[in-house]
């Protein structure tokens, strides 16, 4: 990594927890059994890991052990709701319609895993979000059919940081005897999800999102009122009780129990310090670049992320410009690919607007002399011939 690079693209991926790289490393090593292997030590200690580490992971979310299934991600986890819960109805009733609700702001795993069973005969609507892209109540009310099944809504989103009223959409789905899955990638660590308050059925989320490793990640699956049953999406040798099986990523695994533990016990220190320090980059930014504007919601949205529109800023003209940040323009996941924000163009955003809007996202690491740097580089941007003569 170069000098003086600033790192602000937490949202996308966090760095390992020292303490977490730690707790993982024995099971690479001498402890690195199959939890499977019934029959001596080596599969028992492994075993033993995994049921620590799926205790921790339930109680950061107030679940119960035996609610956490371990996945690959958050990805794999939503696949696994959506579709689980399809071909669950679909296996015991072949010709019973469903209607899954669902927005069109949602991360691409949900997205696309709906779209492909929309190719497979499940109707499914989009509901619009709004300007700062949060979802209104009213309109799911409005759109649901007898024979809505499943509501899935994204928790916090991972471009704008918008919180979706989770609350209220549980208080519906239980009215009207649905199905309620959320990715909560975005939201588990910044703000407190808890299961036993905001009664969801299904909560997605990942462990490299909370300073844990890549690769794995959670899928809660409610046990009792209701007991929410879905297929298996992996079938093998049956390991996470039958549901997805493959040998378990023991490490990793650890790795999302430790991360969960810490995540549990800073959570409100954190909150608080991200607070201030997206405060001090209100500032500073209104100081230096008064044009600048914020996409997402004024209040509803989480601390740690800013979603700037920069006028006068386009990446494609500004070569490098950016290129002692670590920020992104739109969601990680799509990086790569040279589309524009499915979810600023959901916001109502123009094309223009898109392409000169940026994603900051601030962690544990952000100090205020990373955002003075930050602040700089941005007005740089803003001033220089490079970006102003085209724009
Ligand atoms: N949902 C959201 C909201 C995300 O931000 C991400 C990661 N960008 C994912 C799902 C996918 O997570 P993973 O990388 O663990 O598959």
């Amino acid at each position: 990594m170069k000098k003086n690079a600033i790192y602000l693209d937490y949202n996308a991926t966090t760095p390992v927890a020292p303490q977490v790289f730690a707790a993982m490393e024995p099971y690479f090593k001498d402890l690195f059994g199959n939890p499977s292997s019934a029959s001596h030590q080596w599969g028992w200690t492994a075993e033993s890991a995994v049921q620590k580490a799926r205790s921790q992971v339930a109680r950061l979310i107030g679940a119960a052990p035996h609610e956490i299934y371990f996945t690959s991600g958050a990805t794999e986890a939503n696949n696994w709701a959506l579709f689980g819960l399809i071909t669950k109805i679909k296996a015991e009733n072949p010709n019973e319609p469903i209607h899954i609700l669902s927005s069109n702001a949602e991360h691409s795993s949900v997205l696309q895993t709906l779209k492909m069973a929309q190719s497979l005969g499940v109707e499914v609507d989009f509901v619009p979000v709004d300007s700062t892209g949060r979802i209104h109540i009213d309109d799911i009310k409005k759109s649901l059919k007898p024979h809505t099944k499943l509501l899935s809504f994204i928790w916090v989103n991972n471009e704008v940081g918008t919180i979706n009223p989770i609350s209220e959409l549980v208080e519906l789905a239980k009215e009207n005897k649905i199905y309620l899955h959320t990715d909560g990638t975005q939201a588990v660590g910044k703000i407190p999800v808890n299961v036993q308050n905001i009664e969801v059925d299904l909560l997605s989320f990942s462990a490299h999102k909370i300073y844990g490793p890549k690769g794995v990640g959670v899928l809660f699956i409610r046990s009792k009122n209701p007991k929410v049953q879905i297929n298996a999406h992996i079938m093998g040798g049956g390991q996470e009780r039958g549901l997805r099986s493959g040998t378990l990523n023991v490490p990793g695994i650890v790795g999302m129990g430790k991360a969960a533990e810490i995540a549990e016990e800073i959570l409100s220190e954190q909150h608080k310090l991200q607070e201030e320090l997206r405060s001090y980059f209100c500032d500073l930014l209104k100081a230096e670049i008064p044009n600048v504007q914020i996409n997402g919601h004024p209040s509803e949205r989480v601390a740690n992320t800013l979603n700037l529109f920069l006028p006068q800023y386009h990446p494609a003209r500004s070569l490098g410009g950016l290129q002692n940040l670590g920020v992104s323009a739109g969601s990680a996941c799509a990086s790569g690919s040279v589309s524009l924000s499915h979810v600023l163009k959901a916001m109502g955003k123009s094309d223009s607007h898109i392409e000169s809007s940026i994603r900051i996202s601030m962690g544990r690491e952000t100090t205020k002399e990373d955002i003075q740097e930050a602040v700089a580089t941005l007005k740089k941007l803003m001033t220089s011939k490079e970006t102003s003569v085209f724009s």
